[in-house]
């Protein structure tokens, strides 16, 4: 795998291609500069060695033109605070400015291109646009692992203009590193516990798990989908009818493979869905309307407490139940922790997917278990086992 740590930058002029995509207020204040903190070690190792660098990324989801509240130069000030130093400012990502401010740009010098959004041949994954771009470099590095599952112009297709000179940073070759501890070296018994609102969205990536994990544990919304198909009484519980008998061929695919699949057995239940409604813990099987599963109950956690402290590798993919509630959040919560505890034991843990992400954050265990992937939607699309076209185009 090819990083910035195999190549020097002296007197080179590096593009890198970086996911400044973060909110924005109508002051223009930066809610969460995580995804900007996360690109500085790739930009100062650059810098360090004695390249100039020229940021692009998209921001927000313009039109196909510039709009005002989606200029990345509201981040320019952040930015430059981060890396120590002033950074120029291109308005528009091809042109005649990209290029002026590119062509005499210095060593240890940082330029900020306009948001590459603001054409539509961006997404298009356009030629002629790419070629623009790799126009203004002469090292084309990835550092934008959010945007890697789209084959866009700046993500995939200029990488072509590269084919000696292309690499990832460092956000992209930590998550391909750690991604792979789980899904091609994961140390045995390999857990996934798997949560969040709906099986539908979860269905290729237990399929692809089942050929890897020996335990593979459901909570969230979509466990009742399985108890339904188990032949429990759900309630009121979430439940998505068209998955019944998908749910029921999971159940034995997992047979026939071995895999060890674990259903929870108890819920905490609520009349309502709201932290205000009535609530009580019972039989995840046995629930009469109104009544409703929102979180797993404490049998539960104790049954896959014990499967994770037997586990080395385990990867956590959503919530196990509505943690959002704090009536609701025991059993995501536990989980956390438990992952911690595994994590201090010697496993391998991994989070990764926009609510369990949060929830770690939440508890404030984001140092205490071994990675948390940045990556959303191309996390998820990874651990499906697809090929990312971002991923793709710097190892071809
Ligand atoms: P996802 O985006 O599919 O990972 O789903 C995350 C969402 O699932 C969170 O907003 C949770 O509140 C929700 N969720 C988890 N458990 C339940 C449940 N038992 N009933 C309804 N929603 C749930």
């Amino acid at each position: 795998m090819q990083t910035i740590d195999n190549f020097t930058f002296k007197n080179k002029k590096v593009l890198i291609r970086v996911d400044f995509n973060v909110p924005i207020d109508a002051q223009n204040n930066i809610g969460d500069t995580n995804r900007i903190d996360a690109t500085i070690p790739t930009i100062t190792r650059i810098l360090n060695d004695g390249g100039a660098v020229i940021l692009m990324s998209h921001l927000g989801r313009p039109k196909g033109g510039p709009e005002e509240k989606f200029s990345l130069k509201h981040i320019l000030p952040y930015l430059s605070l981060k890396l120590g130093r002033p950074v120029k400012f291109a308005d528009d990502c091809i042109g005649l400015s990209a290029k002026d401010l590119a062509g005499s740009l210095q060593s240890g010098e940082v330029l900020l291109l306009e948001n590459l959004r603001f054409y539509k041949e961006e997404e298009k994954g356009d030629r002629e646009f790419a070629q623009k771009l790799a126009a203004l470099g002469d090292m084309y590095v990835n550092d934008a692992f959010g945007t890697a599952h789209r084959a866009h112009a700046s993500t995939a297709i200029v990488a072509d203009f590269f084919p000696d000179t292309k690499m990832f940073g460092y956000v992209m070759a930590n998550e391909i590193i750690n991604l792979d501890k789980c899904l091609k070296e994961a140390k045995r018994p390999f857990t996934a516990i798997l949560g969040g609102a709906k099986v539908s969205t979860k269905i290729e990536i237990i399929n692809h798990l089942m050929d890897k994990v020996d335990n593979l544990i459901i909570g969230g919304g979509m466990m009742f989908t399985f108890i339904k198909a188990l032949g429990g009484e759900i309630g009121a519980s979430m439940i998505e009818e068209d998955f019944v008998e998908l749910a029921k061929d999971i159940v034995a695919k997992a047979k026939s493979k071995g895999v060890n699949l674990y259903i929870p057995p108890d819920a905490v239940l609520a009349d309502a869905f709201s932290n205000d409604a009535n609530k009580r813990t019972s039989s995840a099987y046995e629930i009469q309307v109104p009544w409703m599963g929102l979180d797993i109950g404490p049998a539960s956690c104790q049954k896959f407490n014990l499967v994770i402290e037997q586990s080395k590798t385990i990867l956590w993919n959503g919530p196990m139940g509505v943690f959002e509630m704090n009536n609701y959040e025991a059993g995501t919560r536990f989980i956390a922790l438990a992952l911690a505890r595994a994590t201090e034991n010697g496993a391998f843990t991994l989070v990764g997917g926009g609510d369990s992400v949060a929830a770690i954050h939440k508890y404030n265990l984001a140092e205490k278990v071994s990675y948390v992937s940045t990556g959303g939607g191309a996390m998820l699309e990874y651990i499906e086992g697809k090929q990312l076209p971002g991923i793709s185009a710097i190892l071809d």
